[in-house]
């Protein structure tokens, strides 16, 4: 019976969760009515119990063929057992102070250059916590601040077990001081802070802007681990000279150690992003799709996260898979932009490929022969095949209007003097299309 509950409740849930969760998950006792299992952690305890408990309660509706109760009791491992009583956070045991969200780890974190500083430093201080302190993360609402933080966590987590690790938000900081102050337990609480703890991993510092108690406690806090050499991380949507009516000598502090800031996307970065999204979803969007919403979405990952979920949700209800037009209805967002964009995106990739350069050449001001060469070829393209305004020839390669008109007439001249390289690398690049943009407008 035991493994029969294991088994369909591994089904129901990806690996990735099973894996974050369950690991210390197992059937401790099955009465008549009633299944008791036990977890080895009380915070994963409290979590499975508020998030998977109806589908627990489903699983064993099932498996039994009648309604169970069940109840997670929380096992200490051996080590635990000899600590002291009261003193929960226990050497040699994963200690994850605050549940983390499974899916913002490392692995799911797609690097591009809006990113690429926060990404490194992030994995350094997970590899070597303590090194670089502290780390300040900070960049615009939904650009993956909480993501990168958590993924330390994890990174820890397991890598790092015997670390005493917690991440929460200022809020939650916040919110813990007052109820000390209530409790009369200011004591404990600064202990538990300053002492008791590895990493402190804090999210939304601009949360406690104009709160100057909180930020005197934080204040000492923070030097305390300092000084003792833990790794602090904080995250931010601004940057700490930007977090007015804070006191100096804390945005002082944020910046001893690395201050790395989080653009947006750029449009290639958002759709691998957004393909990320679905694949751990485990669904499929279409490419054009997935295009459309990363250029639409692209100035915050929460809502472009949020436009994927309603398509897929769409998709297994309808059971039919989005097209291009029905995204744009569902979303309420045009795909003509996307569809030139595509096209542009389409004729840019082809362009690098035949003639052996760089998105970054081709779209930037090289003067080099061949970058000029690929522009003039592609301007005639978007002239000839695919109908392209003058004016959106000019923006997409950075030229004026009349240098687009006189160059595409010269290409024009070379091809009808019959000129076999050009026409030849006209050719190439067409070739490389009709496969890719084929579906789109025949
Ligand atoms: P912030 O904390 O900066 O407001 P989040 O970290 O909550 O933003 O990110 C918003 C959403 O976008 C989350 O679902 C997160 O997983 C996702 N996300 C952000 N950046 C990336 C990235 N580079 N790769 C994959 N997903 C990302
Ligand atoms: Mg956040």
């Amino acid at each position: 019976m035991r493994e029969k509950i294991i088994e369909s409740l591994k089904l129901k849930l990806n690996r990735r969760v099973w894996e974050s969760w369950f690991g210390t998950f197992d059937v401790k006792e099955i009465d008549t009515d009633c299944v008791i299992f036990q977890v080895g952690n009380l915070f994963i305890r409290d979590w499975l119990e508020k998030k998977y408990g109806s589908l627990i309660s489903k699983t064993l509706r099932e498996v039994f063929g009648k309604q169970m109760n069940f109840r997670i009791d929380y096992a200490p491992a051996q080590s635990q057992e000899e600590s002291e009583q009261d003193e929960p956070l226990v050497k040699k045991r994963p200690l994850i102070l605050t549940p983390l969200n499974p899916i913002l780890t490392f692995e799911n974190f797609v690097v591009g250059p809006n990113n690429m500083f926060a990404y490194s430093t992030s994995l350094e201080v997970a590899k070597n916590p303590g090194k670089y302190n502290p780390l300040f993360l900070h960049g615009g609402v939904g650009l993956g601040k909480t993501h990168l933080v958590q993924a330390i966590g994890h990174y820890l987590f397991k890598n790092n077990p015997d670390l005493r690790v917690i991440y929460l938000t200022s809020e939650r900081f916040l919110n813990e001081l007052v109820d000390s102050i209530k409790k009369n337990k200011v004591q404990e609480f600064r202990e538990r802070f300053r002492s008791k703890i590895d990493v402190l991993l804090l999210d939304d510092v601009q949360f406690l802007i104009g709160k100057s108690g909180i930020q005197t406690e934080l204040f000492h806090t923070f030097n305390e681990l300092y000084n003792s050499g833990k790794q602090i991380v904080v995250c931010s949507d601004r940057d700490p000279q930007q977090l007015e009516r804070f006191q100096d000598r804390l945005v002082s502090r944020f910046q001893m150690g690395v201050v790395a800031k989080i653009e947006k996307p750029d449009e290639e970065t958002c759709f691998k992003i957004a393909t990320k999204m679905v694949q751990i979803e485990g669904a499929q969007l279409k490419e054009d799709v997935l295009k459309l919403v990363a250029s639409h979405f692209s100035d915050n990952l929460r809502r472009l996260r949020g436009a994927l979920i309603k398509l897929i949700m769409y998709q297994q209800i309808s059971n039919e898979s989005v097209d291009l037009q029905k995204a744009s209805e569902l979303l309420s967002v045009s795909s003509l932009v996307t569809q030139k964009v595509s096209v542009d995106e389409k004729l840019i990739d082809a362009l690098c490929k035949v003639f052996n350069i760089t998105q970054k050449e081709i779209l930037g001001k090289s003067r080099k022969r061949i970058v000029m060469n690929a522009k003039q070829v592609g301007m005639f393209i978007a002239k000839n095949h695919f109908g392209l305004s003058l004016r959106q020839i000019a923006e997409l390669f950075g030229r004026s209007h009349p240098t687009v008109s006189h160059t595409i007439q010269k290409v024009e001249e070379l091809v009808n003097s019959g000129n076999v390289v050009v026409k030849n690398q006209i050719d190439q690049v067409i070739k490389h299309l009709t496969d890719k943009v084929s579906n789109q407008f025949v």
